[in-house]
């Protein structure tokens, strides 16, 4: 399900002061919202402190629950830790990070995290790596088995339940990472980099099953990545960092990727004009603030 969105690109600062003129407006509190938030980190080595965010707003607005939504910047930008504000791993500093119209304290059912790479539980089986998040929410065996399954068939390892993680390659490691996570029917599901180890051909793949998915369960996703190609191909909205600190006035966005390239996104999407045009936006966006990393 690709929500239709206004074509316009703005600032979230600017989408914020005009409340989104095309849409009804809605009482009902945002999926994700950031409040004025800052946030920092100490470095003891160099005895400074680092600014990750500073002031910045950003929001999921209800109307767009079900969207997929890609954060766009460098490494070391501050994606991470946006994703781990989100889930509840780190507090902000400044501000409110709110979830449903409720502030986050500590990790959350609302939420769920495919991390980077391979974090399959090494000693269980592949069954026992998507059940375990279905225990934790006091699951019954008898149940946690049959959704288990279910959610390794949709991402196509149910003929390998009883392996280990160490018998399957990367690509089908992080197939039972999405299962555990997409099993226990999360209503956001963040996503930091979950492609990032993978070579080419494997990520394509990968991408095409998350697609999938993510049409079947509607759940809202946040998606990080540092790959402009990748933004462009999965995003229905693509937010663009172009800066370290973040402020939210230099935040960049685009949030009608599906009007302009279609509702479906087969890799072949990629060949189409308006798809270059796009990553050519965000390379140039990018490149200004990070020369080095985006040429
Ligand atoms: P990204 O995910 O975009 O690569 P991160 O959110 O991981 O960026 O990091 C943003 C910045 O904050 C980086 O400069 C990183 O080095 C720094 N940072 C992240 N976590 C910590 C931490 N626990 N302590 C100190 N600095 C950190
Ligand atoms: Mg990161």
């Amino acid at each position: 399900m690709r929500v239709k969105k206004y074509a316009e690109s703005a600032t979230v600062g600017q989408l914020l002061a005009e409340g989104g003129e095309t849409k009804q407006p809605t009482n009902k509190p945002a999926v994700v919202r950031f409040a004025n938030v800052g946030k920092w980190y100490y470095d003891s080595r160099k005895k400074e402190k680092i600014d990750v965010l500073i002031d910045f707003n950003f929001e999921i607005e209800a109307d767009d629950a079900g969207q997929f939504v890609v954060l766009l910047g460098p490494s070391g930008c501050g994606k991470s830790t946006i994703l781990a504000l989100i889930s509840g791993l780190i507090s902000p500093d400044e501000g409110e990070v709110l979830l449903n119209g409720n502030p986050i304290n500590g990790p959350a059912d609302d939420s769920a995290t495919v991390p980077q790479a391979y974090t399959c539980f090494p000693w269980l089986t592949v069954l026992k790596n998507v059940e375990f998040g279905l225990a934790l929410q006091g699951i019954n065996k008898r149940e946690r088995n049959e959704i288990a399954m279910e959610y390794l068939a949709k991402v196509g390892l149910a003929d390998r339940f009883d392996s280990y993680p160490k018998q399957l390659s990367g690509g089908m490691q992080q197939r039972v990472a999405i299962a555990r996570t997409l099993a226990t029917k999360p209503a956001i599901v963040l996503m930091d980099e979950p492609f990032g180890a993978l070579d080419a051909q494997t990520r394509s793949e990968m991408q095409q099953m998350l697609i999938e998915l993510w049409e079947e369960e509607k759940n809202t996703i946040i998606f990080v990545t540092h790959d402009i190609t990748e933004a462009v191909l999965l995003g229905d909205r693509v937010v663009v960092f172009p800066s370290r600190p973040i402020r939210d006035h230099q935040v960049h966005e685009r949030r009608d990727l599906d009007e302009v390239l279609g509702h479906a996104r087969p890799p072949e999407v990629a060949r189409k004009h308006e798809f270059t045009e796009l990553a050519e936006e965000f390379r140039l966006k990018l490149r200004e603030a990070f020369p080095a990393s985006y040429r």
